[in-house]
């Protein structure tokens, strides 16, 4: 769920009679809030809600808790209110919101760079079962989620937390997200660079910094020292992805502008590139245009995606260079574009240990999973696991004898380094289970999906992804999926409205990125999902060249 919370759009104020109307932006010099968003944040800054949690909400209970904090500033330290359970999804649109609050809290920790230790995943996974009913999902910005989280537990969470070195610091609200990473970091024998040292740094010096947590609205980040385009670089609102300089050596080519969501846009490259101890730099230049140039008057237009596609990337980089840096950026290579991997399975890591990547089905975990996954790798002489963007695993420093004990060990508990086709590229979002903007319902539905395809097509072999969102946003990327569902309400065949999807087909990231065409009538019922994809997948594989994928 990383989406707008109210279901209802902020209405624009009229411009005065022959006045332009203001975009909203700071670098106007007008900072009249043009929206509720606005306006909540600048009342009070999201950062300052910690306090009112930790001293007032999580001793007096729920209804204790200020409506603008509820649904606004409680975000910026990675808190949502739940959907309240047994609401239709037909009626998301129209409900009041009030009436969408359950008294429970959805709770993302972020995992800049999708870097654990074992002891931190087994702390998140003690948490989960001790305070959040066993769940824990893996998000596709490599956090953690957690649900059914109470307000009085909210500290006592935080202090077990931090203690471990992890957090929830503007996991979610406008602000700087989690920092998205190689979940190969360190480790790859074709790495152009380590970015760690730079996420690290990110983190340190920026997240948590009231300097930029007022932004118009999210704002999504990755650093990666992967050729391979392992973190989705195309949908970011930055991103630095690892190149050779032919004079200076490794470091990072530069794209911004990137979203999906609706009006997608995949990122742009600014020609740039920047040696590894400079990106925190011009990652804070970045998000200092995005802070004082971005819009404020309609949320839905807020992203950076908008400034970039009215000013393009040549502006972009001279404003940055300009008026943040203060300095001209180097030249730079663009990365060749590769295949976007997922990391399942077993691999050879550059000193010769091996890396598993395991599959969980649609990113769902659960606390005593996390703890007895930490346990099992810990046994395999491992202390280093990572999360994904695509919801998976990923354990680190097996060694090879060691590899064939541990991949059952992570069978035992459900987490697959030999996963078929179907798990392997399947992802969803939150959905109508726990998400107030959710219109169907998605886990469950694509874990179904899953399950009834490994029977259909058990023999399918080739890379194939299938992506499944509640709504219209695009928490699980379904613009670049293979087959991508937007969850909506449908017609089916006998004139009734039921849950559904609008399908997109052949969308990809990396090699032949593009989005997925929206066929017109390419709708489908939630029940009869395993037809269609039967069909379609059927089709391709009947039709195709050799090797052809999907997407082409
Ligand atoms: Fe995101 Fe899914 Fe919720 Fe829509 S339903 S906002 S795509 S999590």
């Amino acid at each position: 769920m990383t989406a707008e919370t109210s279901p209802r759009p902020a209405r624009a104020a009229r411009p005065r009679d022959g006045a332009a109307r203001s975009d909203g932006a700071w670098a106007t010099g007008d900072r009249t809030p043009l929206n509720p968003n606005e306006v909540f944040k600048a009342a009070d800054d999201g950062l300052n809600v910690r306090q009112r949690i930790e001293e007032v909400y999580s001793r007096e209970g729920f209804a204790s808790i200020a409506p603008e904090d509820l649904r606004g500033r409680m975000r910026w330290w990675g808190l949502y209110t739940q959907r309240r359970p047994g609401i239709d999804g037909g009626r998301t649109a129209s409900i009041d919101p009030a009436e969408l609050d359950d008294e429970y809290f959805m709770m993302r920790v972020r995992i800049d760079g999708g870097a654990l230790t074992t002891e931190q995943l087994r702390t998140i996974g003690e948490i989960s079962t001790e305070f959040a009913r066993g769940t824990a999902d893996v998000t596709d910005r490599q956090n953690v989620q957690l649900h059914w989280i109470r307000v009085e537990d909210v500290p006592e969470i935080w202090r077990r937390l931090e203690a471990v070195g992890l957090s929830t610091t503007e996991a979610c609200g406008d602000c700087p997200r989690v920092v998205l990473g190689s979940p190969l970091a360190g480790i790859a024998a074709d790495e152009v660079v380590d970015g760690t040292p730079a996420v690290l740094e990110i983190q340190k010096r920026f997240i948590g910094d009231p300097q930029f947590s007022n932004l118009p609205r999210k704002f999504k980040s990755a650093v990666s020292g992967s050729p391979r385009g392992d973190v989705v670089h195309e949908g970011n609102d930055l991103a630095f992805v690892g190149v050779v300089h032919p004079e200076h050596g490794p470091g990072f080519d530069v794209w911004v502008g990137g979203g999906l969501s609706t009006n997608p846009r995949l990122a742009e490259r600014l020609g740039a590139w920047v040696p590894l101890e400079d990106v925190p730099d011009v990652w804070a230049g970045v998000v200092g245009i995005f802070r004082d140039h971005g819009y404020r008057r309609l949320r839905n237009r807020a992203r950076l995606k908008f400034l970039m596609a009215d000013w393009g990337p040549a502006k972009f980089r001279e404003v940055l260079e300009r008026d943040y840096l203060h300095r001209p950026l180097l030249d730079g290579p663009a990365p060749v574009p590769t295949a976007e991997p997922d990391h399942v399975g077993v691999h050879e890591q550059v000193d010769g240990l091996r890396y598993v990547g395991l599959a969980p089905v649609v990113g769902r975990v659960s606390g005593p999973v996390l703890v007895a996954l930490a346990d099992a790798a810990e046994a395999h002489g491992s202390r280093r696991v990572r999360t994904t963007p695509h919801q998976k695993l990923v354990v680190l420093d097996i060694a090879p004898e060691q590899v064939e004990s541990f991949v059952e060990a992570a069978a035992a508990i459900g987490l697959q380094a030999r996963p078929s086709a179907w798990r392997r590229g399947a992802m969803a979002c939150t959905g109508l289970e726990f998400c107030k903007l959710a219109i169907v319902e998605t886990k469950a539905t694509a874990a179904a999906l899953v399950s009834e395809m490994e029977q259909r097509l058990p023999t399918l072999a080739e890379p194939l992804t299938v992506h499944v969102n509640g709504c219209p946003n695009s928490c699980a990327r379904i613009q670049t999926a293979d087959i991508g569902l937007k969850g909506q309400i449908v017609t089916d065949a006998d004139g009734a409205q039921v849950p559904g999807f609008q399908v997109h087909l052949g969308g990809a990231t990396g090699l032949g990125a593009g989005f997925g065409r929206k066929l017109r009538g390419h709708k489908v019922t939630a029940s009869e999902l395993p037809d269609y994809v039967e069909r379609v997948t059927s089709a391709w594989l009947e039709e195709r060249e050799d090797g052809e994928r999907f997407a082409q």
